[in-house]
């Protein structure tokens, strides 16, 4: 079994790789580990192969675990999970990037409850891009309101989109579905002049990252390839 530390070498060689490939500027794509269900030392270990940003689900363990690494000065923290009303209180305090609201709703109260001492909260809008049934996520006809809506809001920093696809379709229909997330970015930026924030497709895990890498992803969300098979 190879080390988190050795995963996190190969997860980067592969972003590195795939970026190359798709003639895109070195750099442009960043790794979010996603470290749900992993104790706080696997972070670290992570942090020791100097990995800084990870992707956390659920907010109680979130917490536990922002607060046992509060000892590392540049850890960048994401919140990437399905999220109730109740919750945004603390998501706005503790969090520097959001990737799935979907709703206005949610998007007022974290920017009405971002703490004035922090820059304004980072935010992707979450589509539910193969409009499944099962999955949290606006539809696309909904995005062009909410994204317009969102850019208002003082304390938080529209950066751009965020997606699931469905796993199990064949590759060319992920290709798609990747590609039809890159083109409502690239909608929302022709229909908001000046919306320079617009730069963020967060897209990509541990078995499709290189055709996310191909259609522009900017934020790689990888969980199993960095951590392991999770229980
Ligand atoms: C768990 C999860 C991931 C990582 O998935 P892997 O297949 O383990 O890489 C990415 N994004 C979200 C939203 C997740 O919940």
């Amino acid at each position: 079994m190879s080390s988190i530390a050795d995963n996190v070498g190969t997860v980067t060689r592969r972003i590195q790789k795939a970026t190359m490939d798709a003639g895109r500027k070195p750099g442009s794509v960043k790794l979010l580990a996603v470290s749900k269900t992993r104790p706080a030392s696997d972070l670290r270990e992570a942090h020791s192969a100097g990995q800084n940003a990870f992707g956390e689900n659920y907010l109680q363990e979130a917490l536990e675990k922002i607060d046992a690494l509060a000892d590392l000065p540049d850890l960048e923290w994401h919140f990437i999970g399905p999220i109730q009303s109740n919750k945004t209180r603390q998501i706005a305090e503790a969090f520097h990037w959001v990737h799935s609201v979907d709703r206005l709703k949610i998007a007022r109260r974290l920017s009405e409850q971002r703490p004035d001492s922090l820059p304004p909260l980072n935010l992707c809008l979450q589509v539910n891009i193969n409009e499944e049934d099962s999955k949290s996520g606006c539809v696309l006809a909904e995005l062009p309101d909410l994204a317009r809506e969102c850019l208002a809001l003082p304390n938080i920093r529209l950066r751009g989109l965020m997606a699931i696809p469905d796993p199990d379709q064949p590759e060319a229909d992920l290709r798609a579905s990747f590609d039809r997330l890159a083109d409502a970015l690239a909608a929302l930026r022709r229909d908001n002049p000046g919306s320079d924030d617009l730069d963020t497709l967060s897209m990509g895990m541990s078995a499709d990252l290189e055709l996310a890498i191909e259609a522009g992803a900017t934020w790689v969300r990888v969980g199993t390839a960095v951590f392991g098979a999770r229980d």
